[in-house]
């Protein structure tokens, strides 16, 4: 267990990276930092700063607790309730897919496309269809002052989420959510619209790993029998809502970059960027009418 007898920083980092890794969790060492140093309050480099730190039976007991949920294979974001994501500090919730690192590809391929817009005009909006937490639509605001943005999404609890984190990284007076089934119950016309939809084949998703499967919700992963259902909602009906010269950005699987080009393409739109992600991977396209 992690309880330590003489309750220092070191002590309960130590006994909690081994009870990680006696049970076969990937990255000991990190988990056991990241749950520890929230209870604490430490940064990662307050560890080898401060090995000493005295921990209370209190603190001890929380990060035990933290340690067995992540022992049943909790995912460890999941556990503390927020991730960081593009320079954002994020929550998460029952109905929102935990932001990923390769999304942050996304947010990159657009940023231009934004400040070139802001530059243009003056102002610039962004529609992000499937918000979830809001990440990819509020780090795109945080990184362009001027810009402003819808966030939507079909799950209310999504978009209660998505409004706090606005809230909680200054983002509130340019971010708006509406509940919405795509495109549904949105109206005006946008710079960008961009969405990482679900995207995975509904076969599949049952074989997804067992802390994806059992903790990211279903929604946000089932892009139904050919994983391809909501692009072609999207491309269906994208260019009403662009302003002219608009662009739209979506996130795909690492298989689905001609697929998803030929759904554009049958409805007008021509690619613009074929983007990689961290691993080598299709991940981002963008489209222009
Ligand atoms: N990249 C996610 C995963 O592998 C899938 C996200 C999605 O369907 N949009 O779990």
């Amino acid at each position: 267990m992690s309880g330590a007898a003489d309750g220092t920083v070191s002590t309960e980092l130590a006994a909690a990276r081994k009870r990680l890794q006696a049970a076969g969790i990937a990255d000991p060492l990190l988990d056991a930092r990241l749950l520890i140093a929230d209870v604490t309050g430490f940064s990662l480099t307050d560890f080898v700063m401060k090995p000493d730190h005295p921990v209370n039976p209190a603190e001890s007991a929380r990060i035990a607790a933290m340690i067995e949920r992540r022992v049943g294979g909790e995912p460890v974001h999941r556990i503390l309730g927020h991730r960081e994501f593009h320079g954002l500090d994020l929550l998460l919730s029952k109905e929102t897919l935990e932001p990923r690192p390769d999304t942050e590809v996304l947010v990159d391929t657009l940023l231009p496309v934004l400040k070139k817009a802001v530059s243009a005009k003056g102002s610039a909006s962004v529609l992000d269809l499937g918000t979830g937490t809001g990440a990819i639509c509020l780090a795109l605001l945080k990184e362009c002052p001027e810009a402003t943005g819808i966030g939507s999404d079909i799950s209310a609890d999504a978009l209660e989420t998505a409004a706090k984190n606005a809230a909680r990284n200054g983002l509130a007076s340019r971010f708006e959510t509406v509940r919405s089934d795509w495109f549904k119950k949105i109206s005006g016309s946008f710079d960008i619209i961009v969405s990482n939809p679900p995207y995975i084949r509904s076969d599949i998703v049952t074989t997804l790993d067992r802390e994806v499967r059992h903790h990211d919700p279903m929604a946000a992963l089932d892009g139904g029998q050919d994983g391809l259902a909501p692009y072609r909602l999207i491309a269906a009906d994208a260019g009403r809502f662009l302003v002219e010269n608009g662009i739209v950005g979506v996130e795909i699987g690492f298989d689905q970059r001609l697929d998803v080009s030929a759904i554009f393409a049958s409805h007008g739109f021509s690619l613009l960027d074929a983007v990689k992600d961290y691993g080598g991977n299709d991940r981002v396209l963008t489209f222009r009418r």
